[in-house]
């Protein structure tokens, strides 16, 4: 493809987005294909000879777009938003336009350094402390992020049969991370949680207690800012101080809720991150950045370049051995690393600090008033905290109407929801976030639960 027959094409695929942007509310929410249906309607075999582009571009419409789940439907309240955004699309074209590989300074200067910066940026938006400038880089996903932090923790930690803790709430990617790093899922500790669903603190410090009695070496503690079933928040402070003393390293999982800390008034859910070691959030979630761009953040980075960093000559340069600069291959697994920082840049500068504060207070407002309705409705009972974009609730008549209500919501198209179970029972999660939901398409999702309700 030449460059004028590059911008042809492109300003056609550019046309194609804007419009399934504006349209994006008119299509059902949940994809209704059957598996299969997909595969079915493509060729078996790849084409020998090259297509017009038109007709690629055609079965976007015909093939695709129906097995699409529209998560930036103002109606999608399911899992946690995955937010996209102009500006960040753009910022991912130019990465794609640039085509560079930034797995070293010395690879494409830029690409590190703006890293470097925009992750400044975001730290000071979200108040995040001192002790993490300089020392941020985005990963592809939280779940990285959480492996990336064990494996530095192990780097630190003293021999021993090594044991990590996160609550009984805390996201699955911690055993999955356990799992990775060899340590097996018998060294997970799952801490008890109160009736908030954040972690106890007393708890916690039993465990560790029981596990070094019996000659173990604690490693690891995982916390959570947002658990992902009800969005709970542990209490950093205390969990810091335990792991303070302990010396263990102290992770904060702040993947969904994070995003919430550029709002002065939400600024608590940080209280005490000045004790950890580690901290994620996900700006591919609530901060109008697409996926992927996790970012991560630590303390003492010689730990995590103890783990990950090896030097075979190939990657030998003059400006890596002077010290002078950063290699962020040694921050995470893979070598090869995309210009990620690119899109995340677009979205602070386009949106600003206040854009973003609108962003998340406007998703903040509606779930308080959906919580509302829910409160006074005597079929349905709010059974979490709220203090984000997400409601847990269920209806009072028990498991199999929630059950159902889900099922028929989703299956109408009208919206999309998810659950969970709290206390062992079916919960039904509706989760505010995307940049188009306005006040009706939640108003339109509580007409669509109450008719599933019957
Ligand atoms: C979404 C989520 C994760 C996993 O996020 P990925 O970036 O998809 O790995 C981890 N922890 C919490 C609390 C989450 O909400």
């Amino acid at each position: 493809m030449t460059p004028d027959e590059f911008r042809r094409h492109g300003h056609a695929v550019v046309d194609w987005v804007a419009r399934y942007m504006a349209e994006v509310g008119e299509y059902p929410v949940v994809s209704q294909v059957e598996p299969g249906a997909v595969r079915a309607r493509l060729p078996a075999h790849p084409p020998e000879e090259p297509e017009p582009f038109e007709r690629i571009l055609a079965d976007l419409d015909e093939v695709i777009l129906p097995g699409i789940t529209h998560w930036q439907s103002p109606s999608f309240f399911a899992y946690f938003p995955a937010n996209a955004s102009g500006p960040a699309i753009l910022g991912d074209l130019v990465s794609a336009g640039l085509g560079v590989q930034g797995m070293l300074w010395a690879t494409s200067p830029a690409c590190t350094e703006l890293e470097t910066h925009v992750l400044d940026w975001l730290a000071e938006l979200l108040g995040l402390p001192e002790t993490f400038a300089g020392n941020g880089v985005i990963q592809d996903t939280a779940s990285s992020a959480i492996l990336c932090a064990l494996l530095a923790a192990r780097e630190r930690a003293a021999d021993g049969a090594l044991t990590v803790y996160t609550s009984t709430q805390a996201h699955s990617a911690v055993e999955k991370a356990v799992r990775i790093a060899g340590l097996g899922t018998d060294r997970l500790r799952l801490v008890d949680v109160d009736d908030a669903y954040a972690m106890r603190p007393d708890a916690l410090e039993r465990r560790i207690a029981e596990d070094r009695a019996a000659g173990a070496t604690p490693c690891l503690v995982v916390a959570t800012v947002g658990t992902t079933s009800s969005t709970a928040v542990d209490p950093v402070p205390a969990i810091g101080k335990i792991c303070r003393r302990e010396r263990v390293w102290l992770h904060i999982d702040a993947a969904y809720a994070g995003s919430a800390a550029v709002c002065p008034e939400m600024r608590w859910i940080h209280d005490g991150l000045d004790l950890a070691d580690s901290y994620c959030m996900n700006p591919h979630k609530w901060l109008l950045t697409n996926f992927d761009c996790s970012a991560f953040y630590v303390a003492d980075r010689a730990a995590l370049l103890g783990a990950l960093s090896i030097l075979p000559e190939f990657l030998r340069n003059a400006a890596s051995a002077s010290g002078a600069v950063v290699d962020y291959r040694d921050w995470q697994v893979p070598l090869g690393r995309r210009f990620r920082a690119l899109k995340l840049w677009f979205v602070l500068r386009a949106y600003g600090a206040e854009g973003l504060r609108r962003h998340v207070r406007h998703h903040i407002a509606l779930a308080r008033e959906f919580a509302s309705w829910v409160a006074a409705d005597d079929r349905f009972e709010v059974v979490a905290p709220h203090p984000f974009g997400l409601v847990c609730f269920r209806a009072l008549a028990g498991d199999a109407v929630s059950e159902g209500v889900v099922e028929r919501v989703n299956a109408s198209g009208r919206a999309y929801l998810s659950h969970t179970r709290l206390d062992g029972r079916y919960t039904i999660r509706l989760a505010i976030g995307a940049p188009a939901t306005g006040r009706e398409h939640v108003a339109a999702a509580w007409d669509a639960i109450r008719d599933a309700a019957g």
